[in-house]
This record gives C-alpha cells, sequence and structure tokens, in this order.
C-alpha cells in the first residue's frame, strides 16, 4: 500500500467510526462520564464568577501557643500539611448563620478558626518572595476537626484522616480578591461560641507566613490555581455541641458565622 493509499483508508475508518457514534460532534468530545459529579466551588465577593476549588491543603501547629497546646515544640518543627478532600466545602454567605451539621462518630467535635489563602496559580519550588503573587484573595476559614478520632488514632501511630476530612468539614466565607483587601500579615483573629470569646490571636502570631507557607508547599506538591490553603489556628481550640453559635472574626473581613445542629 503507498503512503497516499494508507491515508485514504485511516480517513474513511474515521468517518466510518463517526458516523458509528451517532453525531461527529460527539465523537470528537471523547469519552463522556457515566454521571456527572458537580465542581466544588466559593462566591467571591464583588463577582458573579466563582472560585473553583482544586484541593483544599491545612497547614497545622502554625501558632506557638496552639503548637505547645497539642504539645509540640514551636520553635523546632517544621510547617506539616494534611488535605481535605474538596467536596467537604462548607459555603458560609456574609450575614448568614449557616446551620452545620454535628458529624458522626466523635464526642469532641472542635473549632478552629483560621485564615484562608486562595490561589490562582502555582508551580513546584516557589520562592518565599515570588508566592504571594500566586494568591487571588482570602476568606475566613473553620478547620472543623473530630479531636477524639484525630487524637485517637496518633496515639496509635495511624493516619489521623477520619478526625480532619469528612462532610462539611471545611467551613469558608466568600473569597475576597486581592486587588480589594491586600495581603495579611497580621489582624486581630478571633472566635466566639454563644459570645463567649474562646480563640482570639493576631496573624502577626503565625509561624509560618502565608508565603512561607505556599513555599513550602510548593516543594512537595505542585500546586495550581484551585488550590485553597488553612493557615492555621491559634491556640485555646475546643469543643462544641449542637445549638452552639460560632462567630469568627479577622480584621479587614466580614464576620463568618454558623449554627451546630
Ligand atoms: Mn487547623
Amino acid at each position: 500500500m503507498t503512503t497516499v493509499d494508507r491515508r485514504t483508508v485511516l480517513a474513511a475508518g474515521a468517518l466510518a467510526l463517526a458516523g458509528a457514534a451517532g453525531t461527529p460532534a460527539a465523537a470528537q468530545a471523547g469519552p463522556q462520564p457515566i454521571f456527572q459529579v458537580p465542581p466544588t466551588i466559593i462566591p467571591i465577593v464583588g463577582e458573579t464568577a466563582v472560585y473553583q476549588v482544586r484541593r483544599i491543603y491545612c497547614i497545622g501547629r502554625n501558632y506557638a501557643a496552639h503548637a505547645i497546646e497539642r504539645g509540640s515544640d514551636p520553635n523546632r518543627e517544621p510547617p506539616f500539611f494534611f488535605q481535605k478532600p474538596t467536596d467537604a466545602i462548607q459555603n458560609v454567605a456574609i450575614g448568614a448563620v449557616a446551620d452545620h451539621p454535628y458529624p458522626s462518630l466523635t464526642t469532641n467535635y472542635h473549632h478552629e478558626v483560621e485564615l484562608v489563602a486562595a490561589l490562582k496559580s502555582g508551580g513546584t519550588n516557589i520562592p518565599p518572595e515570588k508566592a504571594l503573587d500566586h494568591v487571588y484573595g482570602y476568606a475566613l476559614g473553620l478547620d472543623m476537626t473530630r479531636r477524639d478520632l484525630q487524637n485517637g488514632m496518633a496515639a496509635e501511630k495511624k493516619p489521623w484522616e477520619i478526625g480532619k476530612s469528612f462532610d462539611h468539614a471545611a467551613v469558608i466565607g466568600p473569597i475576597h480578591p486581592v486587588a480589594k483587601v491586600g495581603h495579611f500579615s497580621k489582624g486581630a483573629i478571633s472566635l466566639a461560641v454563644n459570645g463567649t470569646v474562646r480563640q482570639n490571636s493576631d496573624l502577626d502570631k503565625m509561624i509560618w507566613s502565608v508565603a512561607e507557607q505556599i513555599a513550602r508547599l510548593s516543594q512537595a506538591f505542585e500546586l495550581k490555581a484551585g488550590d485553597i490553603i488553612y493557615s492555621g489556628t491559634p491556640e485555646n481550640v475546643g469543643p462544641v455541641v449542637k445549638g452552639d453559635v460560632l462567630l469568627c472574626r479577622l480584621d479587614g473581613l466580614p464576620d463568618m458565622s454558623i449554627r451546630i445542629v
């Protein structure tokens, strides 16, 4: 067979396949999923477009006083990270008190109020001085934790995923673009339960800054647009029960509130 003949045969075969698939357009679109998985999105303040989440990273023990209350030395340990499943996001609108379901399997359910950075781009081995260029915006978040399960697994030297990764475990307010609110390196961050302040600190007490977190994370993972980073919680984490109303505050952003149901 000559080269021309072979091309003719291949083209005819492609046409036959397109016809067999029903419509040429369907053939061009490639394999179709048997069901649709909805994307995880977070609203953006002042925009009709939304932020699509790719991954949720969390940093552990990033405030010295919280590191001490969790039993580690804040001066020696490098930052460590874990992930929550993307669809663990629970969006909370400004001005709302969102119902947050008390999860299964725990009797010691803890709040952790945190600043969240949302990336618009990424890479690997990002230098700290370039890291903030990748941040699209910031939000207030709650890294909700089944502390008894986390501690129990840690005591057995097993992965404590079940304590951190479950439905609704990543509570978050809307994202505020950097273009409007700038970057956050200091400012009061607090959490009150039923009107009583429990966590009260300042972002300037973070051991690793957001830029340093991004730089470190990018050594371990290729970061991409859609990755969000829960930047750690200050001291005085503690339990909540059904009926409790949590109020999260961060200087420069609107409050965020949930009710445990
Ligand atoms: Mn946390």
